[in-house]
């Protein structure tokens, strides 16, 4: 275990780069070796943009998919080469800067149009046009296809590099799915009609990735996939070979036994039952810990489930030991990964928590430290 740990708060986030390889390799497989964009938005699912991102781009990631130019420029200061396109809003006065970045933005939305005239650089800006299919949240609509593409082919130095589209229900809904599908592609027909069509189409996130072949293109765009983790735990089974990357552990910095009756935490809302031994361990809802699993919740020490007993502080949270073999203040407790035979799932984390594992992940406090594997 790293010392830097060992001498600060013992709690952190284990990212094992080699399942995320393993994962990524998968997924080219699968896609029978289409471009593979890795969408490493929001710090890569909080796991940490920088390094993920250069793990990716040794194993041959041909693109990144970003939130903002932030995101986008943080991705070039820690020296990541492969074209990155921003999913989400550029202020027209970044434009330039995007260029000469060799970072891509969106056209979302047809009055951008305008504001693309405020782009006089000779440095070509590479843009990708998003087309709402039915997610209804970012895109031009079908009908706005011939006007937008008309209007840019009168730019000198906007090159379209590419179009896409996002699924709304590709994790749950086939149908749907297959309606969004059979929409871009009457995009992509009007398009190449006109011998116009981008040179990158894409619209696969991680659930397409794994049901629409149709869905492929020239390229896909998973995220969470890159993570081991399923993109609905209820509808989508990963095969084996995805190996879920990602575990968060703490250890015990306090042991007690508290006779029967006694009150754990604020409000007193857990009272023991008998003798009990009860660990305190450092991580609390400011760390991501919904508060929510007070009184419900469990983890692993020793291999062993313990319940969450009183409500979980800020930075702190009780469990209950008793009965475990030899406990005592530096035993590693597992809230999401294995211990010994015991697993608990981020799919299984999320859903206690009554959440998706995506919030999960991006919710994890910047104090905890991430350790790559
Ligand atoms: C987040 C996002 C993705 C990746 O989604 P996953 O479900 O994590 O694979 C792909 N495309 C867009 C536009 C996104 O916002």
């Amino acid at each position: 275990m790293d010392n830097e740990i060992e001498m600060n708060r013992p709690t952190w986030v284990e990212v094992d780069l080699q399942s995320i390889r393993n994962n990524f390799l998968k997924i080219k497989e699968k896609v029978f070796f289409r471009d593979v964009i890795c969408v490493v938005k929001a710090d890569a699912y909080g796991l940490g943009a920088s390094k993920i991102a250069a793990t990716l781009e040794e194993v041959g990631a041909d693109g990144f998919a970003v939130a903002s130019m932030e995101e986008a420029l943080t991705l070039r200061e820690s020296q990541i080469k492969k074209p990155i396109l921003v999913l989400g809003y550029v202020d027209t006065r970044n434009l330039h800067l995007a260029s000469l970045n060799e970072i891509r933005i969106t056209l979302f939305d047809k009055d951008f149009i305008k504001r693309l005239k405020e782009y006089r650089n000779e440095t070509p800006l590479k843009i990708h046009v998003k087309i709402d299919t039915g997610m209804h949240r970012l895109g031009i609509s079908l009908e706005e296809v011939p006007f937008v593409f008309e209007e840019l082919s009168k730019f000198k130095s906007v090159i379209v590099e590419g179009v896409y589209t996002h699924f709304a229900s590709a994790d749950s809904d086939p149908d749907y799915t297959r309606f969004q599908i059979s929409q871009f592609n009457r995009v992509l027909e009007y398009l190449k009609e006109r011998n116009a069509c981008p040179k990158v189409v894409h619209a696969a996130n991680s659930a397409a990735v794994l049901n629409f072949e149709k869905a492929y293109y020239t390229a896909v765009r998973p995220g969470i996939l890159l993570y081991g983790i399923t993109p609905n735990h209820q509808k989508i089974q990963l095969e084996s070979d995805f190996k879920e990357a990602v575990s968060i552990k703490t250890r015990i910095v306090k042991v007690s036994y508290y006779k029967k009756g006694e009150r754990i935490s604020y409000g007193g809302t857990y009272q023991t039952e008998k003798e009990s031994l009860i660990a305190t361990v450092p991580i609390g809802y400011a760390d991501f810990i919904p508060r929510n699993l007070s009184n419900k919740g469990y983890v692993l020490v020793k291999g062993l489930k313990a319940p969450i007993v009183g409500v979980i502080t800020m930075d702190m949270m009780m469990i209950d030991v008793t009965g475990f073999p030899y406990i005592h203040p530096g035993n590693e407790v597992v809230i999401v990964g294995s211990q010994g035979e015991n697993k608990i799932t981020m799919e299984e984390f999320a859903t206690l928590s009554n959440t998706i594992p995506y919030e999960i992940l991006t919710r994890l406090n910047k104090r905890i430290k991430r350790i790559y594997k």
